[in-house]
């Protein structure tokens, strides 16, 4: 499953609650003048930038998210609660744009909050109207409806990180053990149309689609991939080490990188041989020495060997925060 970067969400404000009639009773005497107290105000809704850029996968299955009503007033002049506000958190980098009115929020950094739609007054009880001369009122207003309406909110994320290399190098799989992501996994090409996206510490990563010759002219390939991989800070190339011509292989991707974007070739590459559980370790070394003809340092790692993913992620790490 990819992350979720786009999503539509309905969202109420509390209503006020309502002002209420009552009568102040003293001993002896029934009806000693107005005491409905007043509604109290329905709660605001607030948007707030968090950290986990996972989190509008969590809110498809919800349809509503609402503040609290305000309560009654009550009687003997007592104010009802107000309703409490509630807080949509969404990922840092969101932009919230409400339908109705187009008005558009930008919560870039952690922490930045702002309110989006406002609760509805509490009513009035009839003490409110109580004067000179109306000694018994029984008037009361109702509490007014919060604000309401369908938000669009969108993810705008940017992948530090891009996988490259032929389809069935392992991309997805390295996504999958190194990130939160739950990429398809597959023999075949093209298992991954879009981007996949997960988190690394701070960092995004994407698996990009399957490069294979051609794929720059854009089979397959959605603006998404692109806006993803000119962004990355760099690149990770991978190169299985089943192949029978590394050079080859290494060359046809680095190729196809660069016909795709010229700028490509600023970028840091970390050059990695994958899948290195799949061939004798004489043969493995004859690999690893072909790359290093070509570019160094190279990282050798296979998914099913837990210590070479966690010097791959230190060392991947340790680039990504010079
Ligand atoms: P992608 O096309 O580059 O995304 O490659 P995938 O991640 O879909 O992997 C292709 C195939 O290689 C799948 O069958 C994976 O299970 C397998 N695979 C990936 N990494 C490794 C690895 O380190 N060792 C072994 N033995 N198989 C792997
Ligand atoms: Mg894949």
């Amino acid at each position: 499953m990819a992350l979720i970067d786009e999503i539509k969400i309905y969202i109420k404000a509390g209503k006020g609650g309502d002002g209420v009639v009552r009568w102040r009773h003293e001993k002896g005497k029934p009806l000693c003048g107005p005491s409905g107290g007043n509604g109290g105000r329905g709660g605001d809704v607030y948007a707030e930038a968090v950290s986990d850029i996972g989190l509008l996968s969590s809110y498809s299955g919800l349809k509503e998210f609402k503040a609290e009503e305000g309560q009654a007033g009550m009687k003997d002049s007592c104010h009802g609660k107000a309703g409490e506000d509630f807080t949509v958190k969404v990922p840092q980098g969101s932009i919230l744009t409400n339908l109705k009115t187009g008005e558009k929020h930008f919560l870039n950094i952690k922490g930045e909050r702002v309110m989006l739609l406002k609760g509805g007054r509490g009513g009035v009880g009839n003490e409110f109207f109580k004067s000179s001369i109306n000694t018994s009122p029984e008037e009361f207003t109702v509490g007014e409806r919060g604000e309401e309406g369908e938000f669009l909110i969108e993810l705008e994320m940017f992948a530090d990180v891009g996988l490259v290399g032929l389809p069935n190098a392992g991309k997805s799989s390295l996504l999958n053990a190194i990130t939160n992501a739950h990429a398809k996994v597959g023999n075949y090409a093209f298992t991954t149309l879009e981007p996949n996206l997960g988190a690394l510490f701070e960092f995004i990563i994407a698996d990009i689609p399957g490069l294979i010759e051609g794929a720059n002219e854009g089979k397959g390939l959605g603006i998404k991939f692109l806006k993803h991989i000119k962004r990355t800070k760099m690149l990770v190339h991978l190169i299985s080490a089943e192949n029978e011509n590394m050079t080859e292989t290494y060359q046809t991707v680095r190729n196809e990188v660069l016909a795709f974007e010229d700028e490509m070739k600023d970028k840091k590459e970390y050059v990695v041989i994958s899948k290195s559980d799949m061939v004798d370790e004489e043969t493995l070394n004859k690999k690893v020495s072909e790359i290093k003809k070509l570019v160094s340092p190279v990282h050798v790692l296979s998914i099913l060997d837990d210590k070479s993913v966690k010097e791959f992620i230190d060392g991947l790490v340790k680039e990504l925060r010079k």
